[in-house]
């Protein structure tokens, strides 16, 4: 299959759905198509340093009036306005193998927070600093902060082990204040 074949049938799947896994030569791919809000927020919440920090060739700055596409594959991620960008990041020797993971393809709405599924009792999240999925072990009870991390190759992986300890009946540890919260605190009260 050409360059050109993937990125048509990519951009049809992109015609009707904002999220989809693709496997391009035998690399997994989770494409999160994004509008200027999604990537603002993102800013807001990374940092320009974010985008800044891309290794990648061919990546040009994002133009906030194409489609934008937050890729994640193996333990790194891009965000990119060219589908191409992500299939020259995969190529080895030119040879193109692609599928289309059928049951990956879905629409989320974007200005909804995902709901997290609730027979499950860690949530997964992506750590951009660290290029590393991640589930969340432990929580202050004083600000919400989440404070205990427990790291991931990938997306799949994550949501296993999430599945897997609350099978197994653990809980999410809740400490009554985080070190900064502690920190807060006390500067809180020290002032008064
Ligand atoms: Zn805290």
């Amino acid at each position: 299959m050409n360059k050109q074949t993937i990125l048509n049938e990519m951009k049809t799947v992109f015609g009707t759905f904002n999220r989809a896994t693709f496997v391009i030569n035998g690399t997994e791919i989770e494409i999160n198509k994004w509008n200027k809000q999604q990537l603002r927020e993102h800013l807001s919440q990374w940092g320009e340093k974010a985008i800044s920090s891309f290794k990648f060739e061919r990546m040009g700055m994002i133009d906030v009036n194409q489609p934008i596409y937050l890729c994640f594959f193996k333990n790194d991620y891009m965000i990119t306005n060219a589908l191409e960008s992500v299939i020259h990041v995969l190529q080895v020797e030119d040879v193109y193998s692609f599928t289309g993971l059928i049951e990956s393809y879905k629409y989320v709405e974007p200005e909804v927070p995902e709901v997290p599924d609730r027979s499950v009792r860690f949530e997964y999240s992506y750590d951009f600093n660290r290029c590393s999925w991640m589930l969340t072990m432990g929580i202050c009870m004083l600000g919400g902060c989440d404070t205990e991390f427990v790291y991931f190759e990938n997306k799949a992986d994550a949501i296993e082990k999430a599945v897997q300890f609350t099978n197994e009946g653990k809980e999410v540890i809740k400490v009554s204040a985080c070190e900064d919260c502690h920190q807060e605190h006390m500067d809180w009260s020290e002032a008064y």
